[in-house]
């Protein structure tokens, strides 16, 4: 058995394992490169990948690093079965169709420039139809169910608590008489993660593909994060302050909810009004809510103790742009919650252009704000920023939370690898930078006496 590693391998973005036996041929996750130098370079199919040959296609979570390649795969001729679990397709199904949009968007700016300069036009990677043919490939899987899903290939799904639906793949390979056991860990949810239930790993396998994001380090505790929500929340309340969360749509604005939910019941502060002003986060909090099964014990008995966590009387959608705009005009206290996640575009610049300069404004930063992004310079305490080109002073209160993390850190990620590290499994450690793999590799040659293999893209890992 062969498996060919088609990104993630040295960076974070583009997961895709090409896996190959004499009988079948199989890929898990395609998903698309984002961010760093010339992204649109690496987002395309690979030359030695032919869709046509592909027995099956198996996706451990929606995440658009893990399957934002998908639609080239049915573009290019793939018509098979795209294997997840439920909760995992409906996600992908709003993720995928994002993107399609986005796609269009970046083609036609730069298709408006080509076309100034005479120079031939580009088209996008994919449209609206390739995403909605991909959608019709996908067969929904239990976690825990044994499926044969290619020739002499049996997959199982295990829980991976990074998101809702998101899953590790354990896949039985037969070949020359012998059964070898090969786990792909997929992106790994911290333990204390709210929402949703917490990863339960595989125990045995021959070769591991274990995710490395966070390899060098620990988060600040949950507990650290959440008395320090608790502080501002309640202080704004006094304040009668307007909060505004720049919340990614997926994950993070559920976390949140959650969380809101948790200081109503107790009746730390009383119920504000919270708004949800981005229809894809609208969405994906439906999702979430129509996949109860999935949530953690203590959501359950939050939602069945609690009236105002099950009713959700406070949670207030604003899907369209009208709606968006009579918010700056609702008092406080209230809570505003929209894209996108860097304050790079979308709604939350306008709420921030409207709000900056007052000083009845609080911000809460709960995700990580990349390098040159305008939630970066509020971070890093900027007293003037431009909005839409616009000068704006910085009045409002802003704060900075680091524990909302999706990935587990170092300590959790060796937690989670511990009981497979008997059966000393080869370990090649994947989706995570140097400087998150080198550490960890260091720590598992040391407490296992493992050989973890650190590969680059093109890399061809054989068992
Ligand atoms: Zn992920
Ligand atoms: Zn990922």
């Amino acid at each position: 058995m062969k498996i060919t590693l088609h990104g993630a391998a040295g960076g974070v973005t583009g997961s895709a394992y090409l896996v190959e036996t004499d009988n079948a041929r199989l890929l898990v996750d395609f998903g698309l490169f984002q961010g760093g130098r010339n992204p649109a370079a690496k987002n395309v199919l690979p030359a030695k990948l032919d869709p046509k040959r592909l027995d099956a296609v198996l996706v451990t979570h929606a995440h658009l690093d893990h399957t934002g390649r998908l639609p080239l795969l049915v573009k290019h001729g793939y018509a098979g079965k795209i294997y997840a679990t439920e909760a995992t397709v409906d996600l992908a199904g709003l993720i995928l169709r994002d993107s399609a949009k986005v796609q269009g968007y970046d083609a036609e700016r730069t298709n408006r420039k080509l076309r100034r300069a005479g120079r031939p036009l580009v088209e996008p990677l994919y449209q609206a139809e390739d995403v909605e043919r991909t959608m019709a490939c996908f067969r929904p899987v239990q976690l825990g169910e044994s499926r044969e899903v290619a020739g002499g290939i049996t997959a199982r799904y295990f829980g991976a608590g990074h998101m809702l639906g998101s899953a590790s793949i354990e896949l039985t390979v037969q070949e020359g008489g012998k059964n070898k056991v090969v786990v792909f860990s997929g992106d790994i949810g911290p333990s204390s993660f709210a929402l949703i239930r917490e990863a339960q790993p595989p125990k045995r396998a021959d070769l591991v593909f274990l995710e490395s994001t966070y390899g060098d380090r620990d988060h600040q505790t949950i507990k650290k994060t959440l008395a320090e929500f608790r502080r501002i929340i309640t202080h704004a309340v006094e304040r009668k302050a307007r909060i505004l969360v720049p919340a990614f749509a997926v994950g993070r604005t559920q976390q949140i909810i959650y969380h809101l939910d948790e200081l109503f019941c107790a009746g730390t502060v009383k119920p504000f009004p919270v708004y949800i002003d981005s229809p894809m986060a609208i969405e994906a909090t439906r999702i979430y809510q129509s996949h109860p099964d999935l949530f953690d014990d203590e959501t359950n008995d939050l939602q069945r103790a609690c009236d105002i966590a099950s009713r959700h009387d406070h949670v207030k959608p604003t899907p369209t742009p009208e709606e968006s705009m009579k918010l700056n005009h609702v008092p406080g206290p209230c809570l505003i919650m929209a894209g996108s996640g860097m304050c790079t575009a979308g709604r939350i610049l306008h709420h921030l252009r409207h709000g900056l300069w007052q000083p009845d404004t609080s911000v809460v930063i709960v995700g990580y704000q990349g390098e040159g992004t305008l939630g970066r310079q509020l971070v890093d305490g900027a007293k003037f920023v431009k909005i839409f080109g616009e000068t704006i002073e910085v009045k409002a209160r802003i704060h900075t939370l680091n524990g909302f993390s999706a990935h587990a850190g170092q300590t959790e990620l060796l937690r989670w690898f511990h009981q497979l590290a008997r059966s000393k499994p080869q370990v090649v450690l994947t989706h995570g930078e140097a400087r998150g793999r080198e550490p960890l590799a260091e720590l598992m040659r040391k407490k296992y006496g493992l050989q973890p293999l650190l590969p680059v893209q093109g890399d061809v890992i054989t068992l």
